[in-house]
């Protein structure tokens, strides 16, 4: 009897679980990308059959055929702002031609006194479609994908309304997310579909996702790069690292002239050693540096490790450096801030047979998933 009602309440659940899962969710949230601006006129033709309205007063201004070639230039009096929407079919469905560029979903088009602002109706899920390719090797495994997947669908949203002031959401940019339109990858279409509507929240808020190229062994507290601190941007150790050294060299001469006349020329430098994840004076937690001390003929000065890594282009400020001979050599790990998921980390993660979850939950420290739709 109990047996027969184990399996009862098992088959049960199966089949509970099925049924929830066929009635996925068809809702997704539309975002308003900027694609151009300043400019008198575009051409555009789209997918299937659309409607253009007056974005105003929403009545239909006229029908647009698939296929047909368009001018849009807003020169009618009282039309300062139009969209252009599917009639048919689902607005996932449309594609929309902006002078040879295709992008999903419909297009806003604004008047700017004497020019016009073009913004992309992106469906949310096309739109990671468009800008994952441009974050992350779309030959990347699977799960890395995924990862990287719930980071951009997470940044989207957090950051929605973030140029409201020009008129959209996010730009096509990498002050938002890199946006170029279309982009076809069976990978990458799999990790967003697999991920639909996943995003990171730290109780119950939306996360900021940083990430970065290749963490050098260690991620770094945000607070060492930006200031204040997030108690889900906190330095992790990989779990598996693949060492990549960098090196960079600057000849003294060269060196010294970055900083002036009065510093002279370059006589030492004073900096501890790196050992990644362990903290100095002069380095962070992680073991990025903090500042070191230039000794020059006529001066001294400190210089943080941001400014150094900028000054000379370093990949990332996990580094020693030294005089040698005529020579400044910068050796080190990593590229990029450090801050939050490792892209090449998450990539070894993947490869070694860790989940998305296992991926996102190392990076952001207590974060968590979240089904939004
Ligand atoms: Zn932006």
């Amino acid at each position: 009897m109990k047996i027969f009602f184990v399996a009862a309440m098992i088959f049960f659940l199966l089949t509970g679980a099925a049924h929830a899962e066929e009635k996925k969710s068809v809702w997704q949230p539309v975002i308003r990308v900027g694609l151009k601006s300043g400019v008198k006129q575009i051409s555009l033709q789209v997918s299937a059959p659309c409607i253009m309205i007056n974005a105003a007063k929403g009545n239909i201004l006229k029908k647009i055929s698939a296929g047909e070639k368009i001018i849009v230039d807003l020169t009618e009096p009282d039309v300062n702002s139009i969209e252009i929407l599917s009639e048919k079919i689902p607005l996932k469905d449309l594609k929309v031609d902006v002078d040879g560029k295709k992008f999903y979903g419909g297009l806003g088009v604004v008047k700017e006194k004497n020019s016009l602002s073009v913004i992309s109706l992106a469906p949310l899920e096309e739109y990671l479609r468009g800008v994952l390719s441009k974050e992350m090797s779309p030959s990347y495994p699977l799960e890395a994908l995924k990862a990287q997947a719930v980071a951009a669908r997470s940044f989207a949203l957090k950051n929605r309304g973030r140029h409201v002031k020009d008129g959209y959401d996010l730009c096509n940019a990498t002050h938002c997310q890199v946006y170029d339109g279309v982009v076809n990858f069976d990978s990458i279409d799999r990790a967003i579909d697999e991920t639909r509507g996943q995003v990171l929240v730290y109780k119950e808020k939306l996360i900021d996702t940083n990430f970065h190229a290749d963490s050098g062994g260690m991620t770094e507290d945000v607070r060492d790069v930006w200031g204040a601190s997030t108690p889900y941007l906190v330095a992790v150790r990989e779990i598996i690292q693949q060492a990549a050294p960098w090196i960079v060299k600057v000849t003294a001469k060269d060196f010294s002239a970055r900083f002036g006349e009065n510093f002279g020329d370059v006589k030492s430098i004073e900096l501890s050693k790196m050992t990644v994840g362990k903290a100095a004076d002069d380095r962070t937690s992680s073991g990025r540096v903090k500042s070191a001390k230039l000794i020059g003929t006529k001066k001294t000065v400190t210089i943080s490790g941001s400014d150094l890594r900028r000054k000379f282009s370093l990949p990332s400020t996990l580094f020693d450096m030294k005089l040698d001979g005529g020579e400044i050599i910068f050796t080190g790990y990593g590229r990029g801030h450090g801050v939050g998921m490792s892209q090449v980390g998450a990539r070894e993660l993947a490869l070694n047979g860790h989940t998305y979850e296992k991926i996102l939950a190392h990076y952001y420290s207590g974060a968590k998933l979240k089904k939004l739709y």
